[in-house]
């Protein structure tokens, strides 16, 4: 949760965990607390103007509500834009998390400048953001770019989203600490780690020159370069943007990736393709929540006429 400015400047922030936060209207009662405490605490002088929300999707944008969100329990259906918008008074606008995160790289981050860009970000899931000539791309219902469901192996391991190998089953941070644990007795370097693995260790283990490590890492930066492959030929982008705690990896995902795409997508579209790390790193979700905010705030003012364009 943050409070930020049209600027996409972040004026305050706090953090809520999601395990404790609960689910359903209960969980929107403590995100409203938790934003006035922060509000009247750090920047009383501020007076909101709008709301964004970043969620997880499936979404349904026309009806401001959550569909069945595979990583959350407790929240299906909730209608998100109503309940914030009776507790803060305020207008709300909600979008999918990478799509959020996509605009705010694209506004103040590492897509400024591009106009066809994509945000790929590959944490606990894999998810993407599209910009295509200038535009957000959200798709019927705020769910385009949802890569990390896109099949990729249909003998693959169950996803939470109700399919069989997804993207994300293969590529996400989880799936590759769950890959190398499956893997953890082959590997002297994995093995000897204390307690289990997540994403960081197995790259660790990559660089250390361990081969189980190594090939658990290319599995999955393989089927990432399929996915930018994917994106670039359909989207065509001047820039596709990494984000996520997996991306924190920097060169280490980001080389082989960029490789990778290159046997996947069209020469002419992978060829002049530049993929970077992002701008924004651990902000990049509560700013994407900003930039929405200050967008639709923006799109509003200018529909409801001149004179009407408060400064936020
Ligand atoms: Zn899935």
């Amino acid at each position: 949760l943050g409070v930020g400015d049209a600027g996409g400047r972040l004026l305050a922030a706090t953090r809520l965990e999601t395990a404790e936060l609960g689910g359903g209207e209960a969980a929107v009662d403590r995100m409203v607390r938790a934003l006035r405490r922060l509000c009247d605490e750090q920047v009383p002088d501020i007076k909101p103007l709008a709301v964004g929300i970043g969620s997880p999707g499936p979404l349904d944008l026309s009806r401001g509500e959550l569909g069945r969100l595979a990583n959350l329990r407790g929240w299906d259906g909730l209608p998100i834009v109503s309940l914030f918008q009776a507790a803060l008074g305020l207008p709300v606008y909600l979008a999918n998390d990478a799509t959020a995160a996509a605009l705010a790289e694209w506004r103040w981050g590492a897509g400024a400048g591009t106009t066809d860009m994509v945000y790929v970000t590959v944490s606990t899931g894999v998810g993407s953001g599209i910009v295509s000539g200038g535009r957000l791309v959200e798709g019927r219902d705020g769910n385009a770019g949802e890569i990390g469901h896109v099949v990729v192996d249909p003998q693959g391991l169950p996803c939470h989203c109700g399919n069989r190998g997804c993207l994300e089953t293969v590529a996400s941070g989880t799936a590759i600490a769950r890959e190398a644990e499956r893997r953890r007795r082959e590997s002297p370097y994995l093995a000897a780690v204390p307690g289990p693995l997540d994403a960081a260790r197995v790259f660790d283990g990559a660089r250390a020159g361990d081969a189980v490590a190594a090939a658990v890492i290319r599995r999955a930066t393989d089927t990432l370069g399929w996915a930018v492959g994917l994106l670039a030929n359909l989207y065509n982008p001047e820039r596709v943007v990494f984000g996520g705690g997996v991306a924190q990896q920097g060169e280490a995902l980001l080389g082989p990736v960029r490789r990778a795409a290159r046997r996947f997508g069209m020469p002419a579209l992978v060829g002049r393709l530049d993929v970077v790390g992002s701008a924004l790193g651990a902000e990049a979700g509560v700013r994407g929540a900003l930039a929405v905010a200050v967008t639709r705030h923006e799109q509003d003012a200018r529909a409801s006429g001149p004179g009407n364009g408060r400064r936020a």
